[in-house]
């Protein structure tokens, strides 16, 4: 059971609910020096502990979602899929209400 949070309708038990990404905000990650500590293999296949740093970088996260009905799940999607793929941030993710 769920309510849809897009056309606020409450459905039964066992129907499929999905999570729809309605925004993202961009994120930085900072550099790690010696974050990963690890053992593998060197040049000459020896296995060894060996430590890297983590580059950090750019990307986008999660910044709002909502559970909706796969009516409104799918008329977001192709709302959302007429605008150019590269500004278009709608993920659909399907959830089986118990
Ligand atoms: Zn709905």
């Amino acid at each position: 059971m769920f309510t849809c949070q897009i056309c606020r309708k409450v459905f039964p038990p066992r129907t499929p609910s999905f999570k729809v990404v309605t925004e993202t905000r961009p994120v930085h990650y900072p550099f790690r020096f010696q974050a990963h500590h690890f053992r593998a293999p060197d040049k000459r296949g020896v296995i060894k502990d060996q430590i890297k740093d983590d580059k950090g970088g750019f990307s986008r996260e999660i910044s709002r979602e909502v559970t909706a009905c796969r009516a409104c799940a799918e008329a977001l999607r192709a709302s959302r899929l007429s605008v150019p793929a590269k500004t278009s941030n709608v993920l659909v993710k399907a959830k089986t209400a118990g």
